[in-house]
């Protein structure tokens, strides 16, 4: 079986949601959002990491 398992870290978390990866990965994203240090000023997500984000903001 393809147990692909994709890493999240290097993901932009804005365009998981469309390919509904969050649900799937729910535990990854959690870690990679449980102390957002930074916000998306385009789409308002949160992560703690900038690379995470299409358009990332220091909060
Ligand atoms: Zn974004």
């Amino acid at each position: 079986m393809g147990d692909k398992k994709k890493s999240m870290q290097d993901k932009v978390l804005c365009k998981l949601c469309k390919d509904d990866c969050i649900k799937k990965c729910l535990e990854e994203y959690v870690e990679l959002v449980n102390d957002p240090k930074y916000i998306c000023k385009k789409c308002g997500r949160l992560a703690n990491k900038q690379k995470n984000l299409c358009k990332p903001v220091k909060i």
